[in-house]
């Protein structure tokens, strides 16, 4: 048990980098022998290169379905995918099977309507306090950032996507 670790995260904000910071600590940690454990909310595995990886000690759970985004309605199927993630991650959080557990995407999921911040909040504080928590995605809510150690919010000054430039594979999935 790593009785130093235990702390909360937030990458929020509308610049790219906060999955990528997200699964930058998770390896800088597999570096020191830890284990982490990445639940990716609304995403699907198969699109993005850190769902190819394999690597003793890292865990990843697709815990969505047909790529959720803004772009259609919420329906009955990412509702229970997303309860999944977070039984997942309830699981996860209360052992120290993990040392390091990412919600990805669990802001946008809140924002969406698929989990309530209260439900997530309350699992991110009935943690047990070994576990270092990682919280990612845009519009993270007041009640994710009151229980945050960090919180750093990536601000976009440019973006490729400005001009039509679409995700590209090994860069941004
Ligand atoms: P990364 O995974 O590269 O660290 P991120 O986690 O910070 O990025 P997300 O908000 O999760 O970023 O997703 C960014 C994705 O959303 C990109 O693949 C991009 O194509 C798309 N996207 C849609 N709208 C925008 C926008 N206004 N600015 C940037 N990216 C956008
Ligand atoms: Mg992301």
């Amino acid at each position: 048990m790593k009785q130093h670790l235990g702390l909360v995260h937030v990458y929020t904000g509308n610049g790219k980098g906060k999955t990528t910071a997200a699964l930058g600590m998770c390896v800088r940690a597999l570096g020191h022998g830890y284990t982490a454990l990445i639940i990716q909310f609304m995403k699907t595995g198969g699109t993005y290169g850190e769902n190819f990886l394999d690597i003793p000690g890292l865990t990843i759970i697709p815990s969505g379905h047909d790529c959720l985004v803004f772009s259609r309605a919420v329906t009955q199927e990412d509702l229970d995918r997303a309860a999944e993630g977070l039984e997942a991650a309830r699981d996860a959080l209360q052992c120290d099977q993990y040392d390091i557990v990412v919600l990805d995407e669990v802001n946008v999921a809140i924002k969406l309507g698929l989990l309530s911040a209260a439900e997530v909040a309350e699992v991110v504080r009935d943690r047990k306090k070994v576990v270092e928590v990682v919280l990612t995605g845009r519009y993270a809510p007041p009640e994710l950032l009151e229980l945050a150690d960090y919180i750093t919010e990536m601000k976009s000054i440019r973006h490729p996507y400005q001009k039509g430039v679409l995700s590209r594979k090994g860069v941004d999935r």
